[in-house]
């Protein structure tokens, strides 16, 4: 069914209505919740049997992201897709859009984030500022781009890359052989080091109407690679919490971007922000919003793609978020006894060596 032959769900979507939701990981579990929680019914469409989201979700189509058999029947049973996984492949939800369902974020917005070099690109041709950078598609390219970037310079692969995987610091010409073969030889980024003094991001959402809202800048901390700490609100210059909603704005509407996007940026010991990189989907560092808001990040994408209102996103409360990552689940009754301790697990059952088996946040009040 072609898009002229469908009608098409009225907006604002009505409770009762089913959205779709490609991934079933932790963040699709936390917006399936958050979207029962609006009397909304999501269907997950993922290649993983007995998935986080699953197991909140009223339906599961259990398929990889590109059978086509699959990509019907989610489109004919939902009124809306969105996604929760930024590796799901753009001409996925193109063909979904084909398909006659709306899709939110668009496919556009995923392309632009699925590409390091693009990504950056973009960024640049908005005027908003990132590290310097090359594109390399051979070993030589990284001895061009070294001697340009000056080193260390870190090496990462264009697509597929998330938690610090697929990296390498360079610093001698020597070195560039080596690394590109270990990376897999596959179309990679040299980023010149950022010589930043914390990382922040920022949550941010638009509506379908064009509406946008931001919450208040993150300050995260990172073990190998992976998120550890966020503290929020964070504290920092007033110019510097202000060029962060003026970039966000100016992504969201330049993408014409509809639902929550995450925006990693990195803060230079002047104030001034680089973007590292931008997540079309609710964020890891967004998760303390599900405590310390009235409307939480989750809600506020669900919010946005059904062309509902966006909520406030001023905090109660000052939060502070660490993820359970492995083992450090098996904390978990010591967290439940604490009585300030706002506990997420995320139900994964088999629990790995740095893997994100949940979170928890503190609150304090605001100061
Ligand atoms: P990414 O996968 O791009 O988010 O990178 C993971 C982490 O590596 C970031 O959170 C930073 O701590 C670090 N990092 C990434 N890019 C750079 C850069 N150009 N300069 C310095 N550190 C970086």
């Amino acid at each position: 069914m072609t898009l002229s032959q469908r009608s098409l769900a009225p907006l604002p979507l009505s409770p009762g209505a089913k959205i779709g939701i490609l991934g079933g990981g932790q963040l699709g579990r936390m917006l399936a919740l958050a979207a029962a929680r609006l009397g909304f019914d999501v269907v997950v469409l993922t290649p993983e049997a007995d998935a986080p989201a699953s197991r909140v979700a009223d339906r599961t189509v259990l398929a990889p992201y590109d059978d086509a058999a699959a990509l019907a029947e989610l489109a004919q049973a939902c009124a809306i897709v969105t996604f929760e996984f930024e590796n799901v492949p753009a001409e996925v939800v193109a063909a979904l859009h084909g398909l006659g369902v709306p899709t939110a974020p668009s496919d556009l917005a995923l392309a632009t984030a699925q590409d390091r070099v693009i990504e950056k690109t973009f960024f640049r041709d908005q005027g908003i500022a990132t590290v310097d950078f090359a594109a390399v598609d051979t070993a030589d390219d990284i001895v061009a781009g070294l001697a340009r970037l000056g080193g260390p310079a870190l090496l990462k692969t264009r697509r597929d890359g998330y938690d610090g995987k697929g990296q390498a610091w360079i610093a001698t010409p020597e070195e560039a052989h080596a690394a590109f073969e270990r990376l897999g030889g596959v179309p990679m980024i040299l980023e010149a080091r950022a010589p930043f003094v914390r990382e922040l991001s920022i949550i941010a959402a638009r509506g379908r109407d064009g509406a946008f809202a931001a919450y208040p800048l993150t300050e995260n901390t990172h073990r190998g690679g992976v998120l550890h700490l966020s503290i929020a609100p964070a504290e920092a210059m007033a110019r510097t919490h202000e060029a962060a909603i003026a970039l966000a704005r100016t992504t969201l509407e330049r993408l014409d971007y509809v639902g929550v996007a995450g925006i990693e940026l990195f803060e230079l010991a002047n104030g001034e922000l680089l973007v590292n990189e931008f997540a079309p989907r609710v964020h890891n560092s967004g998760h303390w919003t599900l405590d310390a808001c009235e409307v939480d990040q989750f809600e506020q994408h669900i919010r946005a793609i059904a062309g509902w209102p966006l909520g406030p996103t001023q905090p109660f409360a000052q939060a502070r978020m660490e993820n359970l990552l492995g083992a450090d689940v098996e904390t978990w009754p010591a967290l439940a006894a604490e009585p300030d301790a706002r506990l997420w697990l995320y139900g994964k059952r088999e629990t790995v060596a740095g893997r994100k088996m949940g979170h928890v946040t503190r609150l304090t009040p605001l100061g």
